[in-house]
């Protein structure tokens, strides 16, 4: 199939376009470079522009060659989005919307979608599955469920077909060692720590320990980023097949807290490093546990990395490699 991967510079982005290459696909990745990285991007075809310009998804989708777009050029911090909820509208909603448009204009009728847990908002049961109630509780989750209920009303009357992946917690590196997680600011739990276990960060902040989990601190399903761009490929597969949009959870199905990450890291890091509790950061549930038993079964997906201590070691991994080239 001919791809198109919008957003494919950045750290799931990346790690799917090599995937797909890898299976045999031709792909394109469209990237404006603004938190992804130009020589993260190993395969297929590479062009710098943006998802909201219209002329630049005018010239690649009116080749009338491409099967499918896959989208991962989403804002994605909870905390930001709080603080500056006009930059994630605009985003995540005005320019997929001016994606989605152009699709429609040159009649491209497959598209995945990077959707995430924090649609659910505060979860009244756990784990969650694709039936639970989406309230989310802050700008980011409203984003995303913004543009899957577009992207219902779409296969409905245009019979555009989607599906939506909800992401619980993406972690974990390529195990090539080829790719990785490069956020600048980095905000997430497992690179953090990692780069407190390496010396690069003073110490591993937690955001609150008076949440009412077994010790305190917020629990997540963390879930290798080889596992979840697996899940897209069979998604995609599947989607093509049947001709039916669709929308799965995806995650492991077990919970770790945040001082548990600290302790798998420790371990696996072999390092000792300062731990310090600070306020509970706004905008975080207490627990975040995926159901994927709709996506094992539909899509026979079976995460390869199912273990926490797997999936950090190809982060460490990553980590130590960073500083060896520093
Ligand atoms: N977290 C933390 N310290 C950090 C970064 C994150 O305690 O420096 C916590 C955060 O509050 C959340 C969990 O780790 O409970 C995972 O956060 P992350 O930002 O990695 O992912 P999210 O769950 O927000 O998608």
């Amino acid at each position: 199939m001919k791809i198109l991967v919008v957003g494919g510079a950045g750290y799931i982005g990346s790690h799917m376009v090599k995937q797909l290459a890898q299976a045999g696909n031709d792909v394109i990745t469209l990237d404006n470079l603004s938190y992804g990285y130009r020589d993260a991007v190993k395969y297929g075809e590479f062009i710098e522009g943006d998802l909201g310009d219209e002329s630049v998804l005018d010239a690649i989708l009116g080749t009338g060659d491409i099967d499918a777009v896959m989208h991962f050029a989403g804002f994605i911090q909870v905390g930001e989005s709080v603080l500056k909820p006009s930059m994630y509208y605009h985003n995540n909603v005005v320019n997929t919307f001016t994606l989605l448009e152009a699709m429609l204009r040159h009649g491209v009728k497959n598209f995945i979608f990077s959707s995430t847990a924090a649609i659910f908002g505060e979860p009244d049961y756990t784990p969650i599955d694709e039936k639970h109630n989406k309230q989310p509780i802050n700008p980011y989750g409203h984003s995303k469920l913004m543009i899957e209920q577009v992207l219902e009303d779409y296969d409905k009357a245009y019979g555009l077909r989607s599906t939506c992946l909800r992401y619980f917690n993406a972690a974990g590196a390529d195990p090539d060692g080829e790719l990785g997680e490069r956020h600048v600011p980095e905000t997430h739990l497992i690179p953090l720590i990692l780069q407190a276990a390496s010396g690069r960060r003073e110490d591993i902040k937690v955001f609150g320990d008076d949440y009412a989990t077994d010790d305190g601190t917020c629990v997540r399903d963390y879930i290798h980023i080889n596992d979840l761009c697996e899940a897209h490929s069979l998604a995609l597969h599947r989607m093509i097949k049947s001709d039916k949009s669709a929308r799965y959870n995806l995650g492991n199905g077990t919970g770790f807290s945040v001082k548990q990450v600290i302790d798998v890291a420790k371990k696996v890091s072999g390092n000792d490093f300062k731990v310090s509790i600070e306020p509970r950061r706004a905008g975080d549930p207490a627990v975040l546990v995926a159901d994927s038993t709709l996506a094992r079964e539909q899509l026979n997906w079976q995460p390869r990395h199912a273990e926490l201590d797997d999936i950090v070691k190809t982060a460490w991994q990553w980590e130590t490699d960073f500083l060896s080239r520093q």
